[in-house]
C-alpha cells in the first residue's frame, strides 16, 4: 500500500476535495445553521441577531523568551459569545491554522452546548495560532504562561472558564491555573480554583473529565443504536483524531464490542482488518505524541481511509473534514461527531441522501463541557465526586439531552442538527424575552 503523505502539509482545515467544493467558511456555516434553527422556533429577529455574533473578540500579541534565547511574538484570542445563562465557557485550542473565524464559530457553537445540555453556562472560546508540536515543554509552559497573563481578567470562575481543546490538556490548564492563582493575590488564591476546568485531578480536577467528551459520545451512539436497533457488539468503527476525544471514544467503545479497523491523525492513517487494540493505542500515541510508528497497522492514504467498510465512523480531529468527495466515499451506516463541525454543509447534505445517519456535534460532544461544570461545581463546594457519581450524572445529562433532541425533530420534521441548534435556542430565547434588553 502507498504510504501517507502528512496531511500538516496542507492545510488541515480543508479537504481532500475542496478544489472543486466552495470556501469554507466555519463562522458563516454556524451562522447559517442559527438562521435555519431561529425559522424552526420562530424566533424574534433581535435576538437572532444578538447571536449572530460574539459580544467580545478579545486578540492579544505577546512574547515569549524561547530555549535559544530569542524571543517570538504570539497571537493569543479570546471570542465570548454569549452570557445570558452564565459566565462564559469554552476551550483553548492550540493549532497553526487557527483563526478568528474559527474561534467565533466554535465560541457560538459553546453557547448552543450550553443552552441544550441545560447548563448555567455561556460560550466562549480561544486559543493561539501555533504548532504546540514545533516547541520544547517549558516553551509551552512559557507561551501558556504569557498568554493567560495577558488574557489578565478577561477571564475569572465567576466571568469566563477555559478548557483543554485541540493542542492542550490537562497540563495546559494546571499551568494556566497556576498563573492566574499567583496574578490574582494572596487572599484570593484559594477561591479561583474554578477559573480553569479539565484541570490534573490532584490540582482541582475531577475524576471522568479526561474520557467525558469521548464518555458523552458512547451515551449518544447507544441512544441511537437501541432507537435503530442496531446491535453496535461486533461493529466496525473508524476513528479521526485519535486525541483526547478520539482515543476515549474507541476505548470506551471497544469494551462494548466495537472494532477499531481504521485510525488517522495529523501524521497520517493506518488500517487493520483484525482490529486495533484501542487501549493500547491510545498508551502509545500518550507516549509518542501520534499514531506514526504504530506497528500492528498498515498506512493507507487518507482516500482509503474514507472508504474503509466500517459501520461508525466518528471524526475527532477538526472541522470541514468530511467534504463531497468524503461524504460520497464513506461505508458507515452513522456519523458521530466528536470533532466540532466535521462536516461541510455540502458534505452533510449527501451523507443525509445516502441516509448515513448523523449525531451532531453540538450534542454528541457535549459530554465535555457537562463534566467541566461539573467540576466547577466541586471546586465551588469544594468537594471531590466519586467517578461513579460523575458517570451517573453524565449518562442522565446526555440521555435528556438525546430525548429533547430527538424529540423535537420528530415534532417539526426537521434533522438532528437543526433540533439541537433549536431546542438551545428556545432556552435562550425565553432567557431574553423575560429579562429583555438593557436598559
Ligand atoms: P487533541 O489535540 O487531543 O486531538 C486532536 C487530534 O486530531 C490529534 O490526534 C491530531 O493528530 C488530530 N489532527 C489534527 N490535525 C489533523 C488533520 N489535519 N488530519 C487528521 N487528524 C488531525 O484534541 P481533542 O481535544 O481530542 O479535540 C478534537 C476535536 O473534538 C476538536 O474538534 C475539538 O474542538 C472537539 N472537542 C473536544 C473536547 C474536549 O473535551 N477535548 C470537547 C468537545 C469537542
Amino acid at each position: 500500500m502507498q504510504s501517507v503523505p502528512p496531511n500538516s502539509s496542507s492545510s488541515p482545515n480543508s479537504t481532500s476535495s475542496s478544489n472543486s467544493a466552495p470556501k469554507y467558511e466555519f463562522f458563516k456555516v454556524i451562522q447559517n445553521y442559527l438562521d435555519d434553527a431561529s425559522k424552526l422556533i420562530q424566533m424574534p429577529e433581535y435576538i437572532r441577531s444578538i447571536l449572530s455574533q460574539p459580544k467580545n473578540e478579545i486578540i492579544v500579541n505577546f512574547p515569549v523568551r524561547m530555549d535559544n534565547g530569542d524571543y517570538r511574538l504570539f497571537k493569543g484570542y479570546r471570542i465570548q459569545h454569549n452570557n445570558i445563562l452564565g459566565p462564559y465557557k469554552g476551550g483553548m485550542r492550540y493549532h497553526e491554522h487557527a483563526s478568528l473565524d474559527d474561534f467565533k464559530a466554535l465560541a457560538a457553537m459553546m453557547t448552543w452546548k450550553c443552552s441544550l445540555m441545560n447548563l448555567p453556562f455561556g460560550g466562549g472560546k480561544g486559543g493561539i495560532k501555533f504548532s504546540p508540536h514545533g516547541v520544547s515543554r517549558s516553551e509551552l509552559s512559557r507561551i501558556t504562561r504569557r498568554f493567560f497573563h495577558a488574557l489578565g481578567s478577561n477571564i475569572g470562575p465567576d466571568y469566563d472558564i477555559p478548557a483543554p481543546d485541540v493542542g492542550t490538556n490537562s497540563q495546559t490548564m494546571a499551568w494556566a491555573l497556576d498563573t492566574y492563582m499567583n496574578s490574582v493575590g494572596m487572599v484570593s488564591k484559594q477561591s479561583v480554583m474554578g477559573v480553569v476546568t479539565g484541570k490534573p485531578v490532584s490540582f482541582g480536577g475531577t475524576y471522568g473529565r479526561e474520557k467525558a467528551t469521548g464518555q458523552g459520545l458512547v451515551h449518544c451512539v447507544l441512544d441511537w443504536a437501541d432507537r435503530a436497533r442496531f446491535d453496535i457488539k461486533g461493529k466496525k468503527l473508524m476513528v479521526q483524531g485519535f486525541g483526547n476525544v478520539g482515543s476515549h471514544a474507541a476505548v470506551l467503545l471497544s469494551h462494548l464490542g466495537v472494532s477499531l479497523v481504521a485510525v488517522g491523525d495529523h501524521t497520517g492513517y493506518l488500517y487493520n482488518p483484525e482490529g486495533f487494540n484501542a487501549h493500547r493505542l491510545m498508551q502509545y500515541v500518550q507516549q509518542n505524541g501520534s499514531i506514526a510508528g504504530y506497528a500492528n497497522g498498515t498506512k493507507i492514504t487518507r482516500e482509503q481511509f474514507f472508504a474503509t467498510q466500517a459501520d461508525i465512523f466518528v471524526p475527532a480531529a477538526l472541522e470541514n473534514q468530511i467534504g463531497v468527495a468524503e461524504a460520497e466515499a464513506l461505508q458507515v451506516q452513522l456519523v458521530a461527531e466528536g470533532a466540532n463541525g466535521p462536516c461541510s454543509p455540502e458534505g452533510e447534505e449527501i451523507l443525509k441522501k445516502r441516509g448515513i445517519e448523523i449525531l451532531p456535534d453540538v450534542l454528541c460532544n457535549a459530554g465535555g463541557v457537562t463534566v467541566s461544570y461539573y467540576e466547577w461545581v466541586q471546586n465551588r463546594r469544594s468537594e471531590q465526586w466519586t467517578i461513579t457519581e460523575v458517570d451517573e450524572r453524565l449518562e442522565g445529562a446526555m440521555r435528556d439531552a438525546y430525548d429533547r433532541m430527538a424529540r423535537f425533530a420528530k415534532l417539526n420534521n426537521c434533522d438532528y442538527r437543526r433540533a439541537c441548534y433549536a431546542v438551545a435556542l428556545q432556552r435562550l430565547t425565553q432567557v431574553y424575552t423575560e429579562r429583555e434588553i438593557f436598559p
